[in-house]
Formats: C-alpha cells, structure tokens, sequence
C-alpha cells in the first residue's frame, strides 16, 4: 500500500465552473466568479470585506503594504510558521522580532507576546497553526494597550473558531484589524494556488482595493463610482483570474461535506491513537478550551529528533509519507545573522519533533486504518 501525505480533493463542480467562466468571455480578475467567492465568504464568517488573492503570500504582502510597514519597524511574527508569515513585512524593511511557541501547542504563547514590544514595534502576527485558535483575547488586549496592528495568518484556518472569555464564537480571520487565507492545494479548501486579504477594520477597504488592482482605482471605476481610473498608490496585481476563482467556487460549494469528512478522519486518528501515544509519551494536539479546530491537520509530538527519525522512517518502509513541518524561522539561512539571538526552545522543539499524518479526503476508512495500525506497532526502544 502507498498512502500519499496529501492528495487534493476535486469535487468535479470545477470543470463546469471554469468552462463557464471561459465561455462568459471575462477570464482576468474581479468578475462574476471572484465576486461570488468573496461575497460567500463574507456572510459566512462574518469579514468587513473579502478580496480574492494569488496566495496567502500575497494576502500577507498586502497586509504589509496596508499597515505601511517601513524601514526599522519592528514586526512581532512566531518562529514555528511558514516563511511567508515573516517575508511580507521583511520586504517592507521590517526588522522581525520571533516569537516563541507554546509549551503545550506549537501555536504562538501568547503571555510572552508584551515583552516583545519596543516603541518600534508596528504589528503582530499570529499563526492559528492546525486550524487552532490563538487566544485572540490576550492579543488584541496586547495589541490595543500597546496601539498596535494584528494580522491573523489564517492560512490553515478556514471554518475555525476562537471562544472568547463571555462563549461567544468568532470565525478565525474575523479578529485580527486583517487576516490572510491560503487556498493552496495544501489546505482544506483549495484551487491550486489562492488565498484572500480578509479585512476587519474598515479604514483599510478602500485602500486595499487599490493596491489590489496595481494602484489604481480601476474598482471604483468599474462600479461606476468614477468616470476614469488612474494611478494613485503602491500595489501590485494581487488579483486571480477567473479561471482560479470558478475552481474555488466549486470548493466552497462542497465546505461542509469536505470539513465532515475530515473531521470524521482527525477523530479516528485521535481516538485510535491515545493509547499508543500514551505508551510512548508522544503529544497529540492539544486543544485550548478557547479553540476549535477544522481537521486541517493531524499532528504528533514526539519525544526526541531521533524518535521522530525512526518514526518517519518506519512510516515510509511501510509506504506511508509522514512528514515533518515547520524549521524554525530565527535559525534559517536567510534569517539567523539578523535575529537577535534569543533562543526559542518550544519553537525548536516542534521543528525537531512534530510529524503530520496523511490527511485529505480521499483517504479510505482501510488507508486511515492500514496508517493507524503502523503508527500503533512502532516502538521505540
Ligand atoms: C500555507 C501557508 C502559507 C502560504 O500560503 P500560500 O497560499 O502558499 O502563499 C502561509 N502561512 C501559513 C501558516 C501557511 O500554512
């Protein structure tokens, strides 16, 4: 048996969509497709206002641009994420300050965050890694008493809720003043490369719509608010085609079946695996009591980098890929000789020991079964 760690779902609505989009003659970006996409995500989760975007990365680049990010302010953004989380502001010319993870989750600790910020700190960055909140309340609490920007990388994010202090639920990437999505073949809800700027703080509407569109104001004009568009700002062409947005419209068609069935799969695994993980004093994710999680991944903690070696390695001599996640930021090649030289232990210890189990939708009751049953014999001595 080979079990692939990811295998993207099509749910079959794509081919239509897109043909549609082909024949409508509107192929570039900003039209029907798009508009469908951002309006549902919208009123789904709750956005003051959606913009469809190539990638998470380029969501990220705007959200640098927006918050006018310049030489010499400092960025608080974890160590335990995706480059992109850093690489939007760093071209910018921020210095990043690295955050460290939890102990218990490799998610952003939120009580280290204050003692980060200088008088040059601009914003924070935080990571719902797996799909699991952050405690949104101790961050924008930071963020409010310090006057400071919150950008929520939500890119693993969709269909998650924080839960605040009073029980009231908050879709993630609703909170933060703006929050970046990944619909990267990678993710819950995919169309190859894809991502969205969801914006909550409403003085960034206009202006995100400019940058979005190469600096120009050629939204306004379509919708008939001016009689020519030109160049006003900064920006770039953040903007997918339609093309992408068709295939994206057919995902978010299919949302809850996708997200039932991989609840279904993240279930299993946790219950299946509890006992072993006990014997073998390996972490399975953890949940604050202010977090849901949407399924997005199924991780494991292991004791040591040489657990994690064999583990892998097991894995793959039974023709399962199992991978590791996340190198630490403030260590990498690009990053280390400008870090400041604090050592981020939690964030290194989940570089060394987490693996992700194969998750996607396709997986079988018999393939999670054959996983399980791998997992469960391994021992190490
Ligand atoms: C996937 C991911 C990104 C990058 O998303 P792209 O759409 O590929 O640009 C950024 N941050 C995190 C946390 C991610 O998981």
């Amino acid at each position: 048996m080979h079990i692939p760690f990811n295998k993207p779902y099509i749910t079959g609505g794509e081919f239509g969509y897109i043909a549609n989009a082909i024949a409508s003659g509107k192929i570039s970006g900003n039209g029907k497709y798009t508009q469908m996409c951002q309006e549902y995500l919208e009123q789904r989760y709750g956005f003051q206002k959606a913009l469809l975007t190539a990638s998470c990365t380029d969501a990220l680049e705007m959200c640098a641009l927006l918050l006018d990010i310049q030489p010499g302010d400092e960025v608080i953004v974890p160590s335990f994420t995706f480059v992109s989380s850093a690489l939007a502001f760093v071209r910018q010319g921020a210095k990043i300050v690295f955050a460290d993870s939890h102990k218990d989750h490799p998610g952003v600790d939120e009580q280290q965050l204050e003692v980060l910020v200088t008088p040059r700190t601009k914003a924070i960055v935080v990571i719902h890694y797996a799909g699991n909140a952050c405690d949104m309340e101790k961050v924008m609490q930071v963020a409010q008493k310090h006057n400071l920007f919150v950008v929520e990388d939500a890119a693993q994010a969709v269909e998650s809720y924080y839960i605040d202090s009073a029980g009231n639920k908050a879709a993630l990437g609703t909170i933060g003043h703006l929050s970046a999505f990944s619909f990267h073949e990678t993710k819950n809800i995919q169309c190859g490369e894809g991502g969205l700027l969801a914006i909550n703080d409403p003085q960034f509407i206009s202006r995100a719509e400019i940058i979005w569109e190469k600096g120009t104001n050629r939204a306004a004009f379509f919708r008939g608010e001016i009689d020519k568009y030109g160049w006003i700002d900064t920006g770039s062409s953040f903007l997918p085609s339609e093309i992408t947005a068709a295939f994206l419209w057919a995902q978010l068609e299919a949302i809850e079946s996708i997200q039932a069935r991989r609840l279904l799969h993240w279930n299993t695994y946790f219950a299946m695996l509890e006992n072993w993980a006990q014997r073998e004093r390996v972490g399975l994710p953890t949940l604050p009591a202010h977090a849901t999680h949407n399924a997005h991944m199924f991780y494991l903690v292991c004791p040591s980098l040489g657990y994690r070696s064999a583990l892998l390695q097991h894995l793959k001599e039974n023709g399962i890929h199992a991978v590791f996640h996340y190198q630490s930021l403030h260590n990498s090649l690009f990053y280390a000789r400008k870090h400041d030289g604090r050592n981020l232990p939690h964030s290194n210890r989940f570089s060394d020991c987490l693996v992700r189990l194969p998750l996607f939708y396709e997986l079988s009751e018999e393939q999670l079964a054959y996983v399980i049953s791998c997992v469960c014999q391994f021992n190490y001595a």
